[in-house]
């Protein structure tokens, strides 16, 4: 199902573009424009994350971050706050008012997505279970540690991240460019062959012929696709 995002921004244009952005990556969005209805429109929307700016015109956006902390509707949203001023950057992050992230405009729409994106994943993560047992894998999300049929598995940081996409996405082909997405995120510094080098790392560790993989397999013309285990 469809992430949703509730946009809170008076400004139409920029609220357009962030529409435009976030629904191109396949989230539903909504645009708020910041009056006192807000809140209650927020509550029956029921948004995963909020995109918030501070300079509203019936309410600033601390408060209103402040009643979505409080709504028994909105208690698990993130909200991600965009500001015009890097000095109200201490006031997002703290404590009190419960921003899970902020951009300072101007910014990119591009970079807004990545923000997005990283944010629920990360969400998502704290809602998995810390231990996977798949096959001859247990996986440790905690400690992040593999163990393969009793031997444990060392891992590189993003030799574990693949691995863990991998088990929690078994049976499904993946293009390069779609594990670059989900594996490396925001930081896209990388390019579809660096995926190539880490799979060959990765089936030389669980695979019992690495140049024969059974688990880790090719899809050829495609990408790499995880085998259920037996
Ligand atoms: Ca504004």
């Amino acid at each position: 199902m469809a992430k949703r995002i509730a946009i809170v921004e008076d400004e139409a244009e920029l609220a357009s573009l962030l529409e435009y952005n976030l629904t191109r990556h396949g989230y539903e969005t909504r645009i708020f424009g910041g009056s006192k209805d807000t809140l209650k429109g927020l509550e029956q929307y029921k948004p995963d994350l909020v995109v918030l700016d501070v300079m509203l015109p019936e309410m600033d956006g601390f408060e209103l971050c402040r009643q979505i902390r409080q709504s028994a509707a909105l208690g698990r949203a993130s909200v991600l706050f965009l500001t015009a001023r890097s000095d109200e950057v201490d006031r997002v992050l703290g404590l009190e008012i419960g921003g899970d992230d902020y951009m300072t405009k101007p910014f990119s729409p591009r970079e807004l997505v990545a923000r997005v994106k990283a944010r629920l994943r990360r969400e998502e993560m704290d809602a998995e279970p810390a231990v996977l047992e798949i096959g001859p894998f247990h996986l440790d999300r905690n400690a992040r540690r593999v163990v393969q049929a009793g031997r444990e598995l060392p891992l590189t940081a993003t030799e574990f991240n693949l691995l863990e996409f991998f088990l929690t996405h078994r049976g499904r082909a993946y293009s390069r460019e779609q594990l670059l997405e989900s594996v490396w995120g925001a930081q896209r510094y990388v390019t579809p062959r660096t995926v190539d080098v880490h799979i060959r790392r990765l089936r030389e560790q669980i695979e019992e012929q690495p140049e024969n993989p059974r688990r880790l397999t090719t899809v050829r013309g495609f990408g790499y696709r995880f085998e259920e285990p037996a």
